[in-house]
Formats: structure tokens, C-alpha cells, sequence
């Protein structure tokens, strides 16, 4: 075992005050060791290779920011608005439509708890007005609580994009849209882009643990549905070592076959904050090289770990990526660039990573625009010689899966480097922009930093 020495900061996860924290490598495994004077020392499990962290990790230029709402005051991360410490720009910007949600998940990173009343329309608008003042031109995801209790979501997408902002995304556990039409008719109508749903499994043992209740069905609706209204979706696994961690090869084979509407996996290992139960406390962390591992292993290596990289825009230990084209014989073909540092551009700078990622999620996540028919899988056989150019342009541009994953930072395992480079920002109800973990980050006993 070795440690590295550094000027790391992080948080006491039990009074939440900044301490100072070193990496310990033991193989190929490597720890945030850290102490509080107060609450003693703390030990997590941050990455697990394969690959090794040396080689995942990428330095970052940071961008200067061009908005700042706080002054730095008791420094980061307490004065989030954003601040001049920030690094980076907002790439999504998150706002809490509504504050109560229908399902009561057993895990829920909100805590959502069905408190009201909800945001009037007045508010909502001068989140947007907020974003647009701090520079807009960022994606919009409109999330909860369940964003989909509201009647008036509708009028919540059509207001974004009447003051411009091109995608709007709704996060969503996906049973009003299995079961409304209607509803779903209207948001497209309103302009929504892109439907990010909870999907944890394709079985019903995980449902119950995880949300407290069979939910596969209705999901499969609310994939029909989004099918029908031409609707690009994200599915979201929340993972749990435990629990679903085997469901990564199935979900995987499901979204191929749903392609292209299911435009994009997004894996998310389940972090300490919110609502978890109590019995997960010590569940070993899942990182995301073993969550890369397990996805080349449980798709037979059709998505190989060597596909994938770090983000251009977020921190490098902050998520993974990978662009697929799906052959209409099920080949999977990657588009994306390893992780090799030496076949891997040099670091951008930051403004221009966010750019990129910007017009990238929409790009992916947004259904492909163009007539029904086309979408059809061509008859088995069809494919047999090299593809002629054109199809394979309409192949690439239809028939594409983006995997990626992103591990969130919670109180045992924050580092503040990582939260000054972040580029999701949630909206805070007086319009200021949190980064998300920050705005979820809750301590040992439940208290939080800025959530209200
Ligand atoms: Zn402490």
C-alpha cells in the first residue's frame, strides 16, 4: 500500500466541514483516506481497477467563468451560486419542478417526500430567466420529485422553449406516460426532446427492492408510449452491487432492441445521500472501472471496456462515455476512442469540452428525426456485404447507442476538486446554480448543505 501527499479537500461526512484527504493505492484499488479532529477517520473506496487510475485520469483546463452569482466567502464548497472557484460552465442545469412524486422509491437521491405546495409557474419562469442570465445555451432536465404529477408540465416545457432553450429533458419514473397518451401527446407537443427514465431492471426482484413494487411493466409502457410519440429516451439504471449489478448485460440487450428510440444507457451506482436504506450503509461501492468491467463482461464484449472514456467537459473521475453504431445484424460497432492516453486527444480547454458536451447530449439523447419507415430493421440477411455510404449514414445517425455512467459524489467520498469542475447544476428554488452533488450531498444524520 501507498499513499499520495496533496492539498485534497473534502468533507467530514458527519459535520460536513472541509478536511483535508490523501489516495491510498493498494493495487489496483484506491481509497479517500481522510479525518475529522472531531468524528475520527474515514476510508473509501474510490475507483477499482482495471483500468488504473493513473491512466484514466486527465488534467483539465480550467474555464474561467464567464457568470458568477456569490462572492467566495467561507470558500468551497459553501458559497455556490455559482462562484469564481468554479471551473466549469453549466452543461445541464436541473430544476425541481415538482416536490412530490407518486412512487415513494426506497431509493431516492431527492428524498422526495410529497411535500407541497409545488413551484408555481411564476418561479419556474424565473429559474429559466436565472439561466438565461448566467449565459444560457445549456440543456434543461425538468425533475423532482416526479415532475410528471403536474398537469401543467406541459406549459413547464413550452415556457423553456419559447425563452430558447432547445432541449428539455423530463426525469421521470415513466408511469403516467405508460398509462396517459394524452399527456405524453401534449409534452411532445410542448416541445420536450428527451425522456431520462428510471430503469433499473428487466426483472421485478430489483423493481421491489429498489422502488417497492413490480414496476417492469409499466415500464415497457412507458417505453411503448415514448415509442409511438417518437420520444428519445435515456434509460437510467440506479445500481446497487447487491441488486441489480447482473442486470447491466440485459438492459443493455433491451435497449439494442429498442434502438433507436432508446437512444442512450445511463448508469448511475447508487451514492449516500438522500433516501437509501439503511441495510445498504455498508454495501462494498461499486466504481465506475467495475461498472465499465461489468458491462464489456455481461455483453459479451459487445460494449468493451476499451470502447470507452473519460467526459470532455466533467471532471475524469466523474463519469465514463461510449458511442455505439448497432448493425441491423446486432453487431455493435464503437465509435468512441479508448482511454489510452497516448491515442487520446490532447485536454481541451474547459468552455470548449462544455460546448461539445452540450450539443453531444442533445445530439444523443434526443430521438432521431426522420420518417417511421426508416426505422424498421432491414431482413435478417440484408446486411451481409460491406454497407453501402449512405445507409451507413443513416445508420450512424439512426441507429446509435451512447453508454455512459456517472458516479456521483456523497459525503464519504467528495472531493472538491471534482465538484469545482462540475458541469450539472441544479437550480436552487432562489435561482441559484448548485453543482448536483453539492445541491444532494446529505451527512451522516441526514443533514444537508443546500436542498432545502
Ligand atoms: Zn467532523
Amino acid at each position: 500500500m501507498n499513499s499520495e501527499p496533496g492539498e485534497d479537500i473534502s468533507l467530514c461526512p458527519v459535520c460536513l466541514e472541509r478536511i483535508p484527504f490523501h489516495r491510498e493505492f493498494e493495487g489496483l484499488e484506491v481509497y479517500q483516506v481522510k479525518q475529522c479532529p472531531e468524528h475520527g477517520s474515514f476510508r473509501t473506496l474510490i475507483w477499482q481497477g482495471p483500468p488504473e487510475f493513473d491512466t484514466w485520469r486527465r488534467p483539465k483546463i480550467p474555464a474561467q467563468l464567464a457568470y458568477t452569482e456569490t462572492p467566495v466567502q467561507r470558500g468551497c464548497p459553501f458559497d455556490c451560486g455559482l462562484c469564481p472557484e468554479h471551473r466549469q460552465r453549466t452543461c445541464s442545469a436541473v430544476m425541481d419542478v415538482a416536490h412530490s412524486c407518486d412512487l415513494g422509491c426506497p431509493i431516492c437521491y431527492a428524498g422526495a417526500s410529497g411535500q407541497g405546495p409545488e413551484p408555481s409557474l411564476e418561479l419556474i419562469e424565473s429559474w429559466y430567466q436565472a439561466l438565461l442570465l448566467s449565459g444560457g445555451g445549456c440543456n434543461i432536465q425538468l425533475s423532482g420529485g416526479e415532475p410528471t404529477i403536474r398537469d401543467d408540465l406541459p406549459d413547464i416545457v413550452a415556457m423553456g422553449r419559447e425563452l430558447g432553450f432547445d432541449f428539455i429533458q423530463i426525469n421521470t419514473h415513466g408511469l403516467r406516460l405508460a398509462r396517459d397518451r394524452a399527456y405524453g401527446r401534449a409534452l411532445v407537443d410542448a416541445g420536450l426532446a428527451s425522456v431520462f427514465l428510471q430503469f433499473d431492471a428487466v426483472e421485478d426482484t430489483a423493481y421491489r427492492k429498489l422502488r417497492g413494487r413490480p414496476l417492469l411493466k409499466e415500464k415497457l409502457a412507458a417505453l411503448e408510449a415514448c415509442a409511438a410519440l417518437g420520444l428519445g429516451v435515456v434509460l437510467v439504471p440506479t445500481l446497487v452491487r447487491g441488486i441489480n449489478l447482473d442486470q447491466v448485460g440485459p438492459i443493455l440487450s433491451l435497449a439494442q432492441e429498442h434502438s433507436p428510440f432508446v437512444r442512450a444507457v445511463h448508469f448511475q451506482p447508487m451514492s449516500r445521500f438522500g433516501r437509501y436504506p439503511a441495510s445498504l450503509e455498508n454495501e462494498k461501492r461499486l466504481t465506475l472501472p467495475e461498472l465499465m468491467r461489468a458491462i464489456d463482461q455481461q455483453s459479451e464484449g459487445r460494449f468493451p471496456l476499451a470502447s470507452f472514456r473519460p467526459p470532455g467537459c466533467e471532471n475524469s473521475l466523474c463519469s465514463f462515455q461510449g458511442n455505439f453504431l448497432l448493425h441491423p445484424d446486432g453487431r455493435v460497432q464503437a465509435l468512441s476512442q479508448g482511454h489510452d492516453p497516448a491515442c487520446c486527444p490532447a485536454p481541451e480547454p474547459a468552455e470548449q469540452g462544455a460546448l461539445r458536451t452540450i450539443a453531444r447530449v442533445s445530439r444523443n439523447w434526443a430521438a432521431p428525426a426522420s420518417p417511421p419507415e426508416l426505422w424498421a430493421a432491414p431482413e435478417p440477411g440484408s446486411c451481409s456485404g460491406p454497407i453501402p455510404l449512405d445507409e451507413f449514414i443513416t445508420l450512424a445517425r439512426q441507429r446509435t447507442l451512447s453508454v455512459s455512467a456517472m458516479a456521483f459524489q456523497d459525503a464519504w467520498n467528495l472531493d472538491l476538486e471534482r465538484v469545482r469542475d462540475c458541469c450539472i447544476h441544479q437550480v436552487a428554488p432562489d435561482g441559484r446554480r448548485v453543482p448536483f452533488c453539492l445541491y444532494n450531498l446529505t451527512s451522516a444524520s441526514g443533514q444537508r448543505l443546500y436542498r432545502p
